[in-house]
């Protein structure tokens, strides 16, 4: 009730945030089963809320078809096993956001991958993405700890994995404070969280490179979304749609999906005439085809024009460039 009282006579961007935090029409942060969830503070959800709603950079972006990316976070070995079978059914390629801890692991309730996954991923050629080594909630970690987790992940993979650049990174648990948005943007091209908010789900015109929005396809969500609906308003606005998940399994977890449902939703993306590719893929395609229009790219710390444009030849392009799929 207090919320309500605040939610009177102030301006638009405190009534919004006001609303999500009180849940009126978003999917609450606390819509996680226990097992997985890091319980935040009323004042740390606020904080959060405030956190999304303030851009540390734009950059302009084009994608012409809208577009779908398919991504796993951690990830559980079944998002290889039986989610890779659906991506190869479909000749799409996705990003798997992996947490170096977690390799060879029984955890939250999985079985996690282990290095044969691993390298099987990696060889399909879907995007191997960064999820901290740890499997860090910012909010119970310093910006120094959560960077070094970072970098600890970077040498865990490229060790395993000759050749891997990693650009793309999501935060655990979708947790993404000022603080640690500016720490992990800085080390990559994109970074993804969880939308909570039906109204901002897709990315679309100008994004923040240091907080994509995703939408859960999640079985145990209390208020499903509605993704053939989220998928006919990517083709229509232009927008791109990126899908998190965990295990795939015909019994998944509160926060993984059926192998039907992963398929149904590729399939209503193709049908509709989406670009459907890795977040990193995408990511850079969007911005390309802004500039390839003629217009400036909006500065941001960490990378140069050239860096963002792909233009091969000198050293900070190297750092960025996209292979193919991955
Ligand atoms: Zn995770």
């Amino acid at each position: 009730m207090a919320l309500t009282r605040v939610n009177r006579g102030h301006p638009e961007w405190v009534e919004a945030i006001v609303s999500d935090v009180s849940h009126s029409k978003c999917v609450p942060q606390d819509d996680m089963p226990p097992a997985r969830n890091v319980t935040l503070s009323l004042m740390e959800r606020i904080g959060g809320q405030l956190s999304r709603r303030v851009p540390l950079w734009w950059r302009s972006f084009d994608l012409p078809n809208g577009a779908l990316s398919v991504s796993f976070d951690d990830f559980p070995k079944s998002a290889w096993q039986m989610g890779g079978a659906v991506l190869a059914q479909r000749g799409v390629k996705a990003t798997y956001y992996t947490s170096g801890g977690l390799c060879g692991r029984h955890a939250m309730g999985l079985r996690q991958f282990d290095l044969d996954d691993l390298q099987a991923v990696y060889e399909a050629e879907h995007e191997i993405g960064c999820h901290t080594y740890g499997h860090l909630s910012a909010y119970r970690h310093s910006a120094a700890e959560y960077a070094a987790s970072i970098k600890a992940n970077k040498r865990f993979l490229e060790d395993r994995l000759p050749g891997l650049t990693m650009q793309s990174f999501a935060y655990p648990y979708g947790h993404a404070p000022l603080a640690h948005r500016r720490c992990a943007s800085r080390l990559y091209l994109s970074c993804r969280g969880v939308a909570t908010c039906a109204d901002r789900a897709l990315n679309r015109r100008t994004v923040d490179p240091s907080l994509l929005m995703s939408v859960g396809l999640w079985a145990g969500q209390r208020r499903k979304r509605d993704i053939s609906s989220l998928i006919a308003d990517a083709a229509e606005r232009k927008g791109w749609l990126i899908l998190s998940t965990h295990d795939v399994h015909d019994r998944p977890s509160p926060y993984g999906c059926t192998p039907a449902e992963l398929d149904q939703a590729i399939s209503l993306a193709q049908a509709a005439g989406l670009d459907i590719g890795p977040v990193g893929t995408m990511m850079l395609r969007g911005t390309t085809n802004h500039t390839a229009k003629g217009s400036a790219l909006p500065k941001s710390p960490g990378r140069s024009e050239a860096e963002v444009r792909g233009s091969s030849g000198d050293s900070a392009t190297r750092r960025c460039r996209v292979l193919p799929g991955r």
